[in-house]
């Protein structure tokens, strides 16, 4: 033990410097302060001085002991204080946060679909109120109060006049109020009928079609229809009508086309019958014309409505109805 204390001092406070981490502070406690450290043996071996210089030895190695004590507390609080800092530092070369992409939802893609597609056929698109009077909903659609068709819809009541639409037909009568034939309009929105299950939902979208002008025959509702179809589906998608009832369409008809996903031959969408009704229509009622006095010995017109979410479900391939409303990103990612 040659060393003086002076220069152990020395040496503790060059190291000092020397170091960047707390984990070398921590080493340098060890091999100056710690039980073996250098201070620690200083102090053992003052006994062996002789017995005048013992009691400045003492005291000088104790001041040394404190000041590198400090000096080592000092430094670790700079490097961890040093660490927190650069936590909170904004490194502007770092690549920024790209927030996440959205996409349409499935029904407004079908939407917008139907929509391009009778926009070129030379249609307008209508909007209207989903909560109608009885009158729009109902009685001008020939569906008089007390009329048993009524029952066919289950339809939620606002006050005994108010109505959420339960079909977007209102629109039909709201538009030939409003202008004399010819009419080519499609009226795209929600409906509300009081049901849920795997294919029904409270609310859903439908796409109305009305056209009224002179000669217009049934004819040219199959026409405009399988013009519809060949270009949402395919043009090898055939159509069939069958004889159907609407109290405001006289004849009408159901519309299916061969099954999307078999092709006919039969699978578990379409029942094992090989076809799949998508649509509803016929030739506007001249009850219907009556409402909004048109002519009805001048005028013939006829209408359809769809469901935007059984197209969709065709379409894509969905098998529940309650997907497209539980918001679920894993599913709407898909689209
Ligand atoms: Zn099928």
């Amino acid at each position: 033990m040659n060393l003086s204390i002076e220069l152990i001092h020395e040496n503790a406070l060059k190291e000092l410097d020397t170091v960047a981490d707390a984990e070398g502070i921590k080493e340098l406690y060890v091999r100056f302060l710690g039980r073996k450290g250098l201070i620690t043996q200083f102090l053992r071996n003052i006994s062996s001085l002789p017995e005048a210089q013992r009691p400045q030895a003492g005291k000088k190695a104790n001041q040394t002991k404190k000041a590198l004590d400090k000096a080592f507390k000092a430094a670790l609080k700079k490097i961890e204080a040093g660490s927190a800092d650069s936590g909170n530092r904004i490194d502007v070369s770092l690549p920024g946060r790209t927030a996440p992409r959205g996409s349409l939802h499935p029904i407004t893609r079908i939407t917008q679909r139907v929509c391009d597609i009778f926009l070129h056929l030379g249609f307008d698109i209508a909007e209207g109120p989903e909560t109608e009077t009885d009158y729009y909903n109902f009685e001008a659609l020939n569906v008089p109060k007390f009329h048993p068709a009524r029952d066919m819809q289950d339809t939620f009541y606002v006050s005994d006049n108010i109505v959420l639409r339960t079909q977007t037909s209102p629109m039909q009568i709201r538009v030939m109020e409003k202008q004399p034939p010819p009419v080519a309009i499609i009226a795209p929105g929600k409906v509300y009928r009081c049901d849920s299950d795997l294919t029904h939902t409270p609310m859903f979208h439908q796409v109305e079609g009305l056209l009224v002008d002179q000669n217009v025959s049934f004819g040219d509702l199959k026409g405009t229809l399988t013009a519809f179809v060949h270009q949402m589906f395919d043009d090898k998608i055939s159509l069939r009508f069958r004889p159907s009832f609407f109290p405001f369409t006289e004849p009408s008809a159901e519309v299916d086309i061969l099954c999307v996903m078999c092709r006919g031959k039969g699978c578990r969408v379409c029942s094992h019958s090989g076809w799949l009704e998508i649509l509803g229509a016929g030739m506007v009622h001249p009850n219907v014309f009556g409402s909004v006095g048109y002519d009805t010995s001048r005028y013939t017109g006829f209408a359809f409505g769809m469901g935007i979410e059984r197209i969709a479900m065709l379409k894509y391939g969905i098998d529940d109805i309650r997907k497209f409303f539980d918001n679920d990103l894993r599913f709407l990612r898909q689209f």
